[in-house]
């Protein structure tokens, strides 16, 4: 009897939507409905310091915005739940003895400067970095003795010595790796919660799951997840390893390259089920090699073993294209209205932006200029008036500075985006009014508009994020970018001012 193909997708809640989780998503639910199957969503939160509430709400309405649905989730519910690792702790933990009583897990109570040592002594003998085993062989006295000296301890996982570890992947046939290239993996933080390798294993198993389809980037972690798998006594899932989304110069997709949040693309102007169809188009193709497809379209003929390994490059311009295509070709112009309707010109939009243009307008008819940028993309630069009186080397490190800064805003509101502009005025010895001409020119391209602080809030941090980019773009192509040496400097100086950067 085969067994109900259930797959997942099983994104973590640490920042804004990302079209890579898309492009998982997309292909594990062509092939769980070319398969009369289920794909759930399953949120993995066990990373308690960088999770956040606000970030899993955004996952789920981006996914819902291109279209993508699922089976059971924590917000649908269905028999395997709670579908929320941080709800499962119990479950996990339960799961963790079991391992120790079986002898495949052990308590580790090494310090992170004894580890931070080991690991530099390591790298200077050019070995992979991994634990030693150095507490591999404490007697359960000894363990009781420093547990209930109050001494903080991991547990991690027992790995073979010797031999090589084999599975199979469904696009790439058989995966060898040697057990000596595997790390300990701690499977339980001092904390208490789990890691993602003991939750995932644990979940995927409990949750029924027969196809585990993800990046290519776990394939290095599948060997702990097969070992896990064994030490419990269950089948492993059939696995599948996609090919990750690349930046045109093949580097993978990151948000210094390209947009990589799904919100851009639809505070762009994008439809979602272009953007789908591009990320469809990236792994898979259509057996009569069509470039316009549906997502039903896609699960009709989907089949997994016609996904290509090549890396895909995500490409703007070739997105652009295909969009353009799509208004044309697959929407009436009454269509078209409804849509431009749905995105930005409604009275939503413009109930925004009426309390900052009120002041500004004497007819009707200066509205459109006086807030196109709110509607834009990003708007034209101009060298003279976007660098004002800064030398423009140094208008290309505030800029800088101010986009590493912009990714620490916890709320995205007027408030905080005033007291990020103070803080960089205060830290960079200048006066407010002398930074703030630059950071119009680079947002709304005009000389006069809206109020910045009030635009930057409607704009929103995709948007804004993507003017920061045009404007460094641009000072790079007149010859005022910031070298790869520069940048390191600019880094350092930023972590001393500023403290360290988020990503
Ligand atoms: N939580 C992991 C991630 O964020 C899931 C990886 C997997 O699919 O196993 O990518």
């Amino acid at each position: 009897m085969t067994l109900p193909v259930r797959t997942r997708i099983a994104p973590s809640p640490t920042g804004a939507p990302h079209v890579g989780t898309a492009y998982m998503a997309l292909f594990n639910l062509a092939f769980a409905r070319k398969n009369e199957g289920k794909m759930i969503l399953r949120i993995e939160d066990t990373d308690q310091c960088r999770s956040t509430h606000g970030s899993e709400v955004a996952i789920l309405e981006s996914l819902k915005w291109l279209g993508i649905e699922w089976d059971e989730g924590p917000d649908k519910i269905g028999d395997f739940g709670p579908y929320r690792q941080s709800e499962r702790k119990e479950i996990h933990a339960n799961h963790i003895q079991i391992l120790r009583e079986k002898g495949h897990a052990y308590p580790c109570f090494c310090t992170a400067n004894r580890l931070k040592e080991l690991r530099s002594e390591q790298m200077s003998k050019k070995e992979t970095p991994r634990y030693d085993g150095h507490c591999l062989n404490l007697t359960e006295e000894e363990i009781e003795k420093r547990i209930n000296d109050g001494e903080s301890f991991v547990i991690r996982l027992k790995v073979p010595t010797e031999g090589e570890c084999c599975f199979t992947d469904e696009l790439r046939g058989e995966v060898k790796i040697n057990w000596n290239q595997i790390d300990h993996q701690v499977l339980q933080k001092s904390d208490g919660y789990p890691t993602y390798h003991l939750a995932n294993v644990v979940d995927d198993h409990l949750m029924n799951i027969s196809h585990v389809i993800r990046g290519e980037e776990w394939i290095s972690s599948t060997p702990k997840h097969v070992l896990l798998y064994e030490y419990f006594g269950w089948n492993t899932p059939i696995f599948a390893h996609l090919p990750l989304l690349r930046n045109p110069d093949k580097s993978k997709l990151s948000k210094r390259k390209n947009p990589t949040g799904i919100n851009y693309y639809k505070e762009a102007g994008f439809l979602p089920e272009v953007l789908l169809n591009y990320l469809g188009m990236m792994g898979y193709t259509l057996p009569d090699q069509r470039e316009i497809f549906s997502l039903e379209e896609l699960t009709q003929s989907f089949d997994i073993k016609r996904m290509s390994l090549g890396g895909p490059t995500f490409d703007l311009e070739k997105l652009k294209w295909l969009n353009g295509r799509y208004l044309r070709e697959q929407l009436t112009q009454d269509e078209v209205v409804r849509r431009m309707i749905d995105w930005k010109i409604n009275s939503g939009f413009m109930k925004k932006i009426i309390p900052h243009a009120l002041q500004r307008l004497e007819s009707f008819s200066d509205f459109i200029p006086l807030t196109g940028f709110l509607f834009q993309d990003y708007p034209k630069l101009e060298r003279t008036s976007l660098i004002g009186k800064f030398e423009a080397s140094y208008a290309s490190k505030l800029i800088k500075v101010f986009e590493w800064e912009l990714e620490k805003i916890k709320s995205w509101n007027r408030e905080e985006i005033c007291n990020l502009f103070q803080n960089l005025a205060e830290k960079e010895d200048k006066k407010l009014k002398e930074i703030l001409p630059l950071f119009f020119q680079v947002i709304t391209g005009e000389h006069v508009s809206l109020p910045l602080f009030d635009s930057i809030e409607i704009l929103g941090q995709d948007l804004v994020r993507i003017r920061l980019r045009k404007a460094l773009d641009f000072l790079t192509a007149e010859g005022f970018g910031i070298s790869k040496k520069g940048l390191k400097s600019l880094e350092k100086d930023y972590r001393l001012k500023y403290g360290d950067r988020i990503d």
